[in-house]
């Protein structure tokens, strides 16, 4: 038998994820195309499986690893596929060819490497309207228009631009002020796409959804607020990391936990050694009190997480013996909590997840 770790991926809730936000924005009026964002692996869940899991509803896929997304043309997907980062070199290009792949162009660097190719190709073209790592800048459009007339070969089929603060408290207004001022500087015959919202626009804005939009935390079940859980969208978690106790200590008091010591037991304690450590991608900076459920009870983890164990208090769980179930985070313990606790932030966790754990398909609840 193999150690019992095991991320269970439900490809059902992937799918009610996604119908959730279609309804979402329905319900706001909204009929805004979806690029499924299946970047770093799909958060974790696996590339071709979520593609799979979503090829019938899905406008198109959002990532930015190339090699990625010509595995999805080669698997036979002929779907749209938005590389967000775009190309970063000619070689790129030609690959975008060659797989129909719609890159974005950023910068001007970038847009110069399209004059080395005459033939035909769609992109998107990103405006920085705040944020601050991609994108042009107001001051460039000019510049960008003269260009992009010289470039008759390249068709520009959306402009596309990203929110900073759209899960937090300064929201996205003072972006959409800025969006304006890009449109009126773009004028004609710029009347393209606008692809904006992430999954917390998408969200907690869905008025701002425009012509498509790029969730993708939420379709992986979580919620991309600090204070509003998944739950309160009726989001369900796609991933369930799993595990089983391997073994249990009785500690004495004074006795401590792991390396470093980093837990002494005030108290006579029963302690659950769970195999799941950070080269399983368990964040190694979990600190003492970090939520686990053990046979579908909150117990806390204590002392340093190592490489492939952690230890839990099983002092809330009586009944917990070697080959217990536990869950380290997914259904029943939202892994926003365990990110929160963790001090990150679930989509850290989610793509953490490494080869080494064995995932577990499965396709059951209503979607
Ligand atoms: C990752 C990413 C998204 C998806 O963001 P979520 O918060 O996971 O919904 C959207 N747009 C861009 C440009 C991204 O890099």
């Amino acid at each position: 038998m193999s150690r019992p770790i095991q991320a269970i991926i439900n490809l059902a809730a992937l799918r009610h994820n996604y119908q959730l936000i279609r309804k979402h924005l329905t319900d706001h009026g909204s009929h805004a195309k979806i690029w499924a964002v299946i970047k770093a692996n799909a958060y974790g869940h696996g590339l071709e499986r979520t593609a799979r899991a979503l090829s019938q509803m899905a406008d198109g896929f959002a990532l930015l690893e190339i090699d990625a997304a010509i595995s999805l043309r080669e698997a036979g997907y002929q779907h749209p596929i938005l590389l967000m980062e775009g190309v970063f070199d000619s070689a790129d290009l030609d690959l975008c060819v060659q797989y129909r792949l719609t890159p974005v162009i950023h910068c001007m660097e970038q847009l110069a490497l399209f004059k080395k190719t005459n033939t035909q190709l769609s992109a998107y073209i990103k405006l920085n309207t705040g944020m601050n790592r991609l994108g042009f800048n107001l001051n460039k459009i000019k510049i960008l228009k003269q260009q992009l007339d010289v470039f008759s070969h390249l068709k520009i089929i959306g402009m596309m631009t990203h929110f900073a603060d759209a899960d937090a408290t300064r929201g996205i207004d003072w972006q959409l002020e800025t969006l304006d001022k890009f449109k009126q500087e773009l004028g004609e015959p710029f009347s393209h796409e606008l692809c904006t919202a992430n999954s917390a626009a998408i969200l907690r804005y869905p008025q701002a959804a425009f012509d498509s939009v790029r969730p993708g935390i939420a379709l992986y079940g979580s919620s991309p607020f600090a204070d509003t859980p998944a739950s309160h969208f009726g989001l369900k978690p796609v991933m369930t990391l799993k595990s089983e106790l391997i073994a249990i200590q009785s500690l004495t008091v004074g006795d401590r936990v792991g390396y470093g010591g980093l837990f002494t037991a005030e108290a006579p304690l029963r302690v659950g050694i769970i195999a799941c450590g950070y080269a399983d991608g368990y964040l190694r900076n979990a600190p003492n009190g970090t939520p686990i459920l053990v046979c579908g009870k909150l117990a806390k983890l204590i002392g340093r997480v190592s490489m492939d164990m952690i230890a839990c208090d099983l002092s809330s769980v009586p009944d917990a013996v070697v080959g217990s179930d536990v869950i380290l985070w997914g259904e029943g313990l939202p892994v926003e909590e365990v990110a929160q606790a963790s001090g990150s932030i679930s989509y850290e966790l989610l793509a953490a997840l490494t080869k080494r754990v064995p995932i577990l398909e499965v396709d059951h609840g209503q979607a």
